[in-house]
């Protein structure tokens, strides 16, 4: 039997963490649900003494999920594991993470704390945590660069106060593997009742090095791993999970362990993280970019069609990503339209049902076969969405060769109904500028860019905008077969992101 790595998700809080990324508490229940398919054995929820929006994200998201752990992050401060608990303490099974920074620089510089003083600290927040809940987890905020006995002492004592996993994270992401693994393997043995405790790395992706990290502490002994769906997460981001698990997954005689990860379900929950936070997933990204299967050069090709694992070390199918997927056509019905959400993760009330299938109508009419992603697109920007203040009534644009680009715009604002209509250089931008005089928008649009989703002069054009304003950076998102109304969508969905930034700033955890 090959034992078996605890898969640790952060995409809902580290992840979040990452420029632009922000989630409404719909949308994280919708990554959440299907985390839990995927099959991660811990999903940490959000940082709830961050905010309001936060602590009530993490609370259904904690209510919903049945088989997966709900961990809560919070600082060592009573008032912080108050919040945490309070936000999972109807979940199956909870769990508190604590953490306290044990580098020399951070603890000199931020928390103006001696060794004793952080050591005390840590024991205080594991047992005020665990008079709670019996999953505890410590992490030692910068591990990576503290002092190694230092480090051991810190171990020792939470898993003493009751910790039952202990996190060595590579905050900054300047660890290297065979050094990383070597740090593993000195705590391993010199924290006296280790053993009672599960030893989990996080580290992040800054020297690119993050799953290579992650892999290397595994072998060193580590079993549990902390990763995010696509790698996202501050600045470079953290360890991505498809890497990791795909890593295990095709070298088990080099890498003998097991993960729960349902692996066929990687690429849809890749694809839908993607969507729902507008981080596009770059072509070259190992596992789930859109070149990670593609065998371009010639010589691969002719292999390839002799036998396939010539040239591929993993078949597309093993992550879901397949040609023949179940399709919807024109003449679906609500029921299996019903059934067919329910198997992509959402539980639809009748109204909202409604809504989607009329939608759902409309797309068919104007494109042949509606697949998977063209439903997430319905019910992403259609259910999920519907928190937003800003929401597109009508566009009508006029361009060509011959007329002065133009359109008219219709708008609900907080309920409200307002249009205009304007110039531009081009039909995407008058549609922008009127959008921003009815919005009164004063953002700055950093980048716009259209891609297809599925193939086929048919596809549904995805376009992603992002926008700044007064420092705070939200992305926007959006999908149709016209591209000017996509366009138009995305911009939308980025400013309501900017309206719920204003309204939720997001605290960094620190703890990065
Ligand atoms: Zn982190």
């Amino acid at each position: 039997m090959n034992e078996r790595v605890i898969i640790f998700d952060t995409t809902l809080r580290d992840g979040e963490q990452s420029p632009g990324a922000s989630m409404n508490a719909a949308e994280k229940m919708r990554i959440a649900v299907q985390l839990e398919k995927l099959g991660v054995d811990v999903l940490e929820a959000g940082f709830p003494a961050a905010s309001e929006g936060d602590f009530e994200a993490v609370s259904r998201i904690a209510e919903k999920l049945k088989n997966t752990e709900v961990a809560a992050l919070a600082r060592t401060s009573k008032n912080d594991i108050d919040r945490a608990w309070g936000a999972i303490r109807n979940a199956a099974k909870p769990r508190i993470h604590t953490f306290i920074a044990t580098s020399d620089i951070h603890m000199d510089y931020k928390l103006n704390m001696t060794r004793d003083e952080v050591v005390k600290t840590a024991v205080e927040a594991v047992k005020y945590a665990g008079s709670f809940t019996d999953s505890v987890e410590f992490s030692a905020e910068d591990g990576s660069r503290s002092d190694r006995d230092f480090l051991c002492r810190v171990f020792e004592a939470a898993i003493e106060a009751g910790a039952t996993t202990i996190n060595l994270p590579d905050t900054v992401g300047y660890a290297i593997p065979e050094e990383f693994a070597d740090l593993v393997k000195y705590v391993l043995t010199h924290t006296p009742n280790m053993k009672k405790a599960v030893l989990s790395v996080h580290c992040h992706n800054d020297l690119g090095l993050a799953t290579a990290n992650t892999l290397a502490a595994i072998m060193a002994g580590a079993r549990q791993v902390e990763v995010t769906i696509n790698g996202i997460g501050e600045r470079a981001g953290n360890t991505s999970l498809e890497e990791t698990v795909m890593a295990l997954h095709t070298r088990p005689n080099y890498l003998p362990m097991v993960t729960n990860i349902k692996t066929e379900h990687i690429y849809p929950t890749s694809r839908l993280v993607s969507m729902i936070t507008g981080i596009i997933v770059q072509p070259n990204k190992a596992i789930v970019g859109a070149n990670a299967f593609a065998h371009e050069a010639g010589i691969h090709q002719d292999g390839m069609l002799k036998n396939p694992m010539t040239y591929e070390i993993m078949k597309p199918e093993t992550i879901g990503l397949s040609d023949s997927k179940l399709v919807l056509g024109k003449h679906s019905g609500r029921h299996a339209l019903r059934s067919h959400l329910k198997e992509l993760g959402y539980d639809l009330s009748d109204e909202e049902l409604k809504l989607v299938f009329s939608k759902f109508k409309e797309l068919a009419d104007k494109k042949k076969h509606v697949v998977d992603e063209d439903l997430e697109v319905i019910v992403t920007e259609g259910i999920l969405r519907t928190t937003d203040i800003f929401r597109l009534e009508y566009l009508h644009v006029t361009s060509g060769t011959t007329v002065f680009p133009m359109a008219s715009v219709k708008l609900t604002v907080n309920e409200r109904s307002v249009q205009g209509a304007g110039y531009g250089n081009g039909p995407i931008d008058a549609v922008f500028n009127v959008i921003a005089k009815l919005t009164g928008a004063e953002s700055e649009l950093l980048r716009f860019s259209v891609s297809a989703i599925t193939g086929g002069t048919d596809a549904q054009g995805e376009v992603t905008v992002r926008l700044r304003e007064n420092g705070l950076i939200a992305l926007g998102r959006a999908a149709d077969p016209d591209i000017i109304t996509a366009s138009a969508r995305a911009y939308i969905n980025g400013l309501n992101r900017l309206e719920y930034l204003k309204n939720h700033p997001v605290v960094s955890s620190e703890f990065g």
